[in-house]
């Protein structure tokens, strides 16, 4: 049966051939760093393995450059990528955990205000799906602090907010070129900064990583290979039910390599982010379709967009009334085909493996709970076919209730 994905990007023969020789040439890893930092309005950029990667070396670096030995707290959103809390942990910080509003997904203002702010060395962002968080005010917060802002913009490449990039906020940004994102090459993460002294730092530690395996980089660009066919509908319908694909789960990890990013992979990121405000118009065409077909949907509630804010959206989120309904909702449009799913399965406050290290100020980041009982996502990638968001819409009224 043929089936929607429920995120991705299309890489067509043409492109993958286009992007292998350009990742074969010298200096094709430098080229993306920089045209990633141009885009961001930063003055350098990094490559790196993952984008956990990058987060730990993010957060290493601002350690190194910062002059105050009691800041070694990171606030992350309470809802966010499990890899956020486990980078914060593996660079030897302590994670805080601040509430998120369920309306927007941002992190909540008022929370993050409540923070003693003094033993904080920096606060993560989230901009989850593409949507932006509430940029302009968490920069002041950080900044009349003395507290670092990272920017994670894994999700949210090319998405701005007040015509400002998102990743280009704060001391420093961090994109991601995994599975799902706004442009993929399997694997691979940056970082954008323009501090001297951050950048410095930055440097030294990007130039002591190791390069990774060639094996690695080779086994990549096959996936890459596979990939590109298995994301059209009538293949991805075969293939995601193997398992050793791992398809959709969303697993604590932290014991991923820190490497730099192989050079190969970066032809693929850099003819992707080419063709970026396509995919992007694209996916807000999709998002935007999606949104105007569910207003019948009664148990259905779009999140609210924050004044300024341009989406990338690598997939449209919306809140179910109640999860009972969400599980409903998901097991229907599975049925049909549609790659609807419920996201990251807890708030971080409830990640076992996370909890020995949560303080118990910490533990009970209600918004986050609420979102992650209730959220629901909906493809909008470009393999999305005319119509669908009429199909959507049907299947979510028809078993109304
Ligand atoms: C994916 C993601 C990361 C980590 O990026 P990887 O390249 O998968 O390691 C960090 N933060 C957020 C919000 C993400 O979605």
């Amino acid at each position: 049966m043929s089936y929607l994905a429920p995120a991705g990007t299309p890489v067509s023969l043409a492109t993958y051939v286009r992007s292998l020789s350009l990742g074969l040439r010298r200096n094709s890893g430098d080229n993306l760093a920089r045209a990633l930092a141009t885009h961001a309005g930063h003055t350098q950029g990094w490559l790196f393995s993952t984008g956990r990667a990058a987060m730990v070396v993010a957060l290493q670096a601002l350690k190194d450059a910062s002059n105050d030995s009691r800041r070694n707290e990171v606030i992350v959103a309470g809802y966010t990528c499990y890899s956020v809390p486990a980078s914060v942990l593996r660079a030897g910080l302590k994670p805080r955990l601040c509430d998120i509003d369920t309306r927007t997904l941002s992190l909540d203002l008022g929370a993050l205000k409540q923070f003693d702010l003094t033993k904080v060395l920096a606060i993560v962002s989230a901009n989850l799906y593409g949507l932006p968080n509430a940029l302009h005010d968490i920069e002041a917060i950080a900044r009349e602090s003395g507290v670092a802002l990272l920017d994670d913009a894994a999700q949210a490449l090319g998405a701005k907010v007040g015509q400002r990039p998102v990743g280009g906020f704060g001391a420093v940004g961090l994109y991601s070129f995994d599975k799902g994102k706004n442009i993929t090459s399997l694997e691979g993460g940056a970082l954008v900064a323009s501090d001297p002294l951050l950048t410095a730092v930055l440097q030294r530690r990007w130039e002591s990583l190791g390069a990774g395996t060639t094996v690695r980089s080779v086994q990549n660009v096959v996936k890459l290979a596979a990939y590109s066919a298995l994301l059209h509908p009538p293949l991805y319908g075969l293939v995601q039910k193997l398992p050793f694909l791992g398809l959709g789960l969303t697993r604590y990890e932290d014991d991923y390599p820190l490497h730099r990013y192989p050079p190969v992979l970066s032809g693929f990121a850099r003819v992707l982010f080419e063709r970026l405000p396509e995919l992007m118009s694209i996916r807000r065409r999709n998002a935007l379709a999606l949104r105007e077909a569910l207003r019948p949907a009664s148990s259905i509630a779009p999140i609210d967009l924050l004044d300024g804010a341009e989406p990338s959206y690598t997939r449209l989120p919306v809140l179910v009334q109640t999860t009972a309904r969400r599980t409903q909702l998901i097991t229907d449009l599975n049925r049909h085909g549609i790659g609807a799913t419920a996201s990251y399965p807890a708030a971080l406050c409830d990640v076992p493996e996370l909890l020995p290290h949560i303080e118990p100020a910490d533990r009970a980041t209600e918004g986050a709970r609420e979102v992650a009982r209730r959220i629901m996502t909906l493809p909008v990638h470009p393999f999305c076919p005319p119509g669908y968001a009429e199909r959507i819409a049907a299947i979510c009224t028809s078993s109304q209730r």
